[in-house]
């Protein structure tokens, strides 16, 4: 399994761009509050790439990774 992470829901602004950049990992569907991690064994560039998308920089590495 990939290393692991998550969104922080109370963060995400539901604006679904880590769905766009790695559909594999990440789920948005309009109307969800937040998008969900579905994954964790994708391409860790695009991982990274989503996480530094992210607007507001919501999705972290699990502590202890
Ligand atoms: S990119 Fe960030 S703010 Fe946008 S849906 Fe994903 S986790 Fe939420």
């Amino acid at each position: 399994m990939g290393k692991e992470f998550y969104i922080d829901d109370d963060e995400c602004i539901s604006c679904g761009s880590c769905a766009e950049i790695c559909p594999g990992c990440f789920q948005y569907e309009e109307g969800m509050i937040a998008a969900r991690v579905i994954h964790f064994d994708c391409d860790i560039k695009l991982i990274e790439e989503a996480m530094d998308t992210c607007p507001v920089g919501c999705i972290y590495w699990a502590k202890g990774e």
